[in-house]
């Protein structure tokens, strides 16, 4: 297929402009080395440019009637539904995913910004009775003011969604810095939402790489919030940098998901949800399951199912329909993922399938890795603890439920986990006791829908959640509002105290 070169520009106040240095960097095609196109390279003046248009449209943008600003998004929800094929095959190719995952990509942007629409009618506060007469006590939320939204590229479409929507229906103005290797998704995407009436200034884009735009809009004394998906070093950095402004930092991070399967679980459905959570998106998501936990009954019975599945799986483009596996997203990606292969052969664990990347023919134009599982693996092995983010899976043989959720637990990440089984008081054990923001149940790891809240526990986040009600709780402060009609100083804890005769 060839690929058209498309460039963009950064959006700032409405306008498509260059990086002030002039500087550009390219977009590639992961399954074919190509070039999509060039962006700006951005820098801090960029930065200081857009956020002093998202901080001069915040003034009349937190006034607009929350159920207009719903409107809105309802509007872009239906352009992104009008847009969806061209998007998604614009997806295959930036990013690399197959077609039905790309489709899905947009579908959660789609889902979100529907849901988010709804809330422009909701965003309810709280009334209560004072404990005083004559007094009306209620709470509200207020918008924070410039959103600072650091992307990454693995949900090119649907991460900026889950952020500029609940932002925006908050009544808060953005400035987004998508992933230095999707920028022309980035820039679809602000373009579709301006279309649908977003005014100018209210969403802002600069291009570029972390360290330097990343890092510039993280220090900017006028972005209250930042709101970042990424790695976990990388949100580190973050944190330590938004510390100096005492800023709020919302971090949606990485994972080392488990799918446990026990003795009395339909392995056929347990292969079926191992492949799409450990290849899907060739195991670039943060929920993808890199660790697959099998009781011993059913280890050898699994194996062979899984290692028959994953050689089966067909590797190529993400716009071939008949692709089950596109590419990793760039060189790095293989590199990092072969030398965790190669970790993994070091530390003795049993390399059943894959284990290397995939150069045949057309292939080896792109950046393609083999599925790759391994067998016998311990669980403090380090490619059972920290994150590869590519198509490689480890099973950890158990002798029972409690060993196999203390495997799931002893990580340092809590963003996803699964049990196969069909006794329900161990379903009902495994969703009280793993500790991850998200569990499921006969599923895989990965499969969110947008109303729920989703996030993580320990090192995959800092305590706060996207999607649902949660996401509004990140993108508001709370007002408390008393409002006195007695007439008179009536005074809290003082006035109303019935005080004990002396
Ligand atoms: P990354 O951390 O390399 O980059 C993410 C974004 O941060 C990019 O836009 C990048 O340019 C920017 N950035 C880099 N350095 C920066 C700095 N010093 N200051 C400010 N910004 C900076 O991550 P990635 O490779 O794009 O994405 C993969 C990671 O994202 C994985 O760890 C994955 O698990 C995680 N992820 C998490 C979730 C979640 O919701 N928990 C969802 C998707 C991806």
């Amino acid at each position: 297929m060839a690929v058209a070169e498309r460039s963009a520009q950064n959006f700032i106040g409405g306008e498509w402009v260059d990086a002030a240095s002039g500087e550009t960097f390219e977009s590639f095609v992961p399954a074919t080395g190509e070039s999509l196109g060039s962006f700006p390279r951005s820098g801090a003046e960029d930065v200081d440019r857009a956020v002093a248009a998202a901080k001069e449209a915040f003034g009349s943008w937190r006034l607009v009637p929350a159920p207009k600003r719903g409107e809105i998004l309802f509007r872009f929800a239906r352009l992104l539904e009008e847009q969806k094929d061209e998007l998604t095959e614009l997806m295959s190719r930036e990013m690399g995913k197959v077609l039905a995952e790309a489709g899905g990509d947009v579908q959660e942007a789609i889902d979100m910004s529907v849901y988010m629409a709804g809330e422009g009618r909701r965003l309810f506060g709280q009334t209560t009775p004072s404990e005083l007469p004559d007094k009306f006590n209620m709470s509200m939320r207020m918008p924070v003011g410039v959103v600072g939204a650091i992307t990454p590229w693995n949900f090119p479409i649907a991460i900026p969604a889950w952020k500029l929507a609940p932002a925006l229906v908050c009544g808060n103005t953005v400035v987004l810095k998508p992933a230095e290797d999707t920028p022309l998704l980035a820039s679809r995407f602000v373009e579709i939402l301006s279309e649908a009436g977003v005014p100018p200034g209210v969403v802002n884009v600069v291009h570029g790489y972390g360290e330097d735009a990343g890092a510039a809009l993280v220090a900017h004394p006028d972005v209250p919030i930042i709101t970042f998906t990424g790695h976990r070093t990388t949100g580190i950095a973050v944190t330590k940098a938004a510390a100096d402004n005492l800023k709020t930092v919302h971090l949606e991070l990485g994972g080392k998901n488990a799918i446990i399967v026990m003795d009395d679980a339909d392995l056929d459905l347990a292969v079926e949800g191992i492949v799409w959570s450990a290849f899907g998106t060739s195991g670039q998501r943060c929920t993808a399951a890199s660790r697959v936990i099998v009781h011993e009954a059913v280890y050898d019975a699994l194996q062979s199912k899984l290692v028959d599945a994953a050689e089966r799986m067909r590797l190529g483009p993400g716009w071939d329909e008949s692709t089950d596996v596109g590419p990793v997203i760039n060189r790095g990606a293989i590199e990092k993922i072969h030398g965790y292969t190669e970790i993994g052969k070091d530390e003795g664990a049993k390399l059943l399938t894959g284990g290397e990347p995939a150069t045949d023919g057309d292939l080896g134009k792109g950046h393609f890795y083999r599925p790759t599982i391994f067998a016998d693996v311990e669980p403090g092995m380090r490619i059972a603890q920290e994150e590869i983010f590519g198509p490689t899976t480890a099973l950890i043989p158990v002798r029972d439920f409690d060993e196999a959720v203390r495997a799931a637990n002893g990580i340092r990440y809590g963003l996803s986990s699964s049990i196969f089984t069909r006794d329900v008081n161990r379903a009902f054990r495994a969703m009280r006791d793993l500790q991850t923001g998200i569990t499921y149940v006969n599923a895989g790891t990965t499969g969110a829908e947008v109303h729920l809240p989703f996030g993580g526990t320990k090192e995959t986040g800092n305590g706060h959640r996207e999607a649902g009600q949660a996401a509004l709780d990140v993108f508001t402060e709370w007002k408390s509002v008393y409002v006195d009609y007695s007439g008179k100083l009536q005074r809290a804890q003082i006035d109303n105290v019935e005080r004990p005769a002396p």
